[in-house]
């Protein structure tokens, strides 16, 4: 059991692996060390980009059936011990993303199907790192940037192109169809902002 070992980055100092982070973590909090949480962790660390918890469960090995509390809680766990970034989408949803190894980054989100992409840039990062806070020290920075990708203002359109065609008939919308009306709504106001 030692691929946890072959994720460390090349250059980085003989620091922990995730799994001694974890061990750690877990002897220091009297916690149970199961082979569930190693499991999760171990798939965690071999998955690129963001993803929820029900993506986590599908990409589990046969011999590992984790329950959803399991994985919550255990997902919990690994982002108190630094080792997973979780990020708070406006529709509940949380999702998550391996952070042993990764430094802490920007993100952009789309309100219309809250797809988050992380944000080549990190002028936001130096900005917020030289404000001053007065007696408080900064650790880390992480900036969302709300709107709507191409594929939902696509959506949009449509939705209006369909609205004009029905106007006279009345015709009830279905949720989604709501939601991207009220997306577009935001956008009209944002872009009166804008002017
Ligand atoms: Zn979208
Ligand atoms: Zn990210």
């Amino acid at each position: 059991m030692t691929h946890a070992m072959t994720t460390e980055r090349k250059g980085k100092k003989a620091s922990e692996s995730p799994r001694d982070i974890l061990t750690r973590y877990m002897t220091e909090q009297q916690m149970r060390k199961t082979p569930e949480r190693f499991a999760i962790l171990d798939v965690v660390m071999n998955i690129e980009g963001h993803y929820s918890a029900d993506q986590l469960i599908e990409r589990m090995p046969e011999d590992f059936h984790v329950s959803r509390g399991t994985m919550y809680s255990t997902l919990a766990l690994l982002a108190e011990c630094g080792l997973v970034y979780s990020h708070h989408m406006a529709s509940g949803a949380t999702l998550y993303e391996k952070a042993h190894g990764v430094a802490s980054h920007n993100h952009y989100i789309c309100t219309g199907c809250g797809k988050i992409w992380d944000l080549k840039n990190d002028s936001i990062n130096k900005l917020v790192m030289d404000a001053r806070t007065p007696k408080f020290k900064k650790l880390r920075c992480s900036t969302y940037i709300y709107g709507v990708c191409n594929v939902c203002l696509a959506k949009i359109a449509r939705l209006k192109k369909k609205q004009e065609k029905q106007h006279t008939l009345n015709v009830e919308m279905t949720r989604e169809e709501a939601r991207f009306a009220k997306i577009s709504e935001e956008l009209e106001k944002a872009a009166k902002w804008f002017k």
